[in-house]
């Protein structure tokens, strides 16, 4: 009877040591960020850069039901400079590059409904547009906790550019989405995921204390940069339920996650 008993202690006491180490390794191999564009029933525009909403309701939904958590940006950021901060057990990032309304009309209730949080980058000429995201819509989606980050003023290639039409291209859309939003925006995402070191240095001199390229795979602190940070893009083609088993086990091998910059916008 006593021996029972001291193995049914042991057994305890080891499911409590072994249960804790499962919940705080889950993001040894890095934090995956995913990329979006467009989440529609309408294709037209850019097909493979389109996801429907009952897609993206689907996948957000596998993403919630396996824990993940989306974080604050600014937590992202603390972490890949390997400042002290208290990560939940399965931490994700969700981004939308470009700013279409259809982020607002079709994406914003579903990450509502899941209780995530988002970033959307904006490109400055495009605000207010038509079939892109309004100041107003910006303004109510950042009082939700959507942040907002810059992805150049007119989408060009920024790594064609220098001097005052790079820091043009790279600076005022942060004073722009600054003045839209109230708050400072110091996330960058390059334009078609290209950079090189002058467009890198650019957005460090600008004051953006993060920036997003579309390279592969997950970001870990240990080998990664703030200014390089990867992303996993997302296409109508992906298979999510094949990348959902990788990111489920924080997988950091890449070869479902390869990105081709000429069919992105
Ligand atoms: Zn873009």
């Amino acid at each position: 009877m006593k021996l029972w008993r001291q193995l049914i202690c042991l057994l305890m006491v080891l499911y409590i040591v072994l249960g804790a180490n499962v919940a705080a390794a889950q993001y040894q191999n890095g934090i995956p960020v995913l990329l979006y564009h467009h989440v529609s029933d309408d294709s037209s525009d850019l097909p493979k850069l389109t996801v429907t909403p009952a897609e993206f309701e689907r996948q957000m939904a596998m993403l919630k039901n396996a824990g993940f958590q989306t974080i604050p940006p600014g937590k992202l950021i603390a972490y890949m400079r390997d400042e002290p901060v208290t990560l939940p057990a399965k931490p994700i990032l969700i981004t939308f590059d470009d700013g279409y309304e259809d982020n607002y009309a079709n994406a914003f209730p579903i990450l509502k409904s899941m209780e995530f949080r988002a970033v959307i980058f904006m490109v400055g000429v495009n605000l207010d547009r038509d079939k892109r995201l309004s100041s107003h819509q910006v303004q109510e989606m950042s009082a939700y906790g959507i942040t907002f980050g810059g992805h150049s003023v007119t989408h060009r290639d920024l790594t064609t550019l220098t001097g005052t039409a790079l820091n043009h291209e790279v600076g005022d859309i942060k004073k722009k989405l600054t003045n839209v939003t109230t708050y400072e925006a110091d996330l960058f995402s390059y334009p078609y995921g290209y950079f090189n070191l002058t467009t890198w240095d650019a957005v460090v001199a600008a004051g953006y204390q993060a920036a997003f390229t579309t390279l592969p795979g997950l970001n870990s602190s240990k080998q990664d940069n703030v200014y390089l940070l990867r992303r996993i893009p997302i296409y109508s083609t992906t298979d999510f339920s094949a990348l959902f088993i990788l990111l489920n086990a924080n997988q950091p091998k890449t070869q479902l996650l390869e990105y081709s910059p000429e069919s992105a916008e």
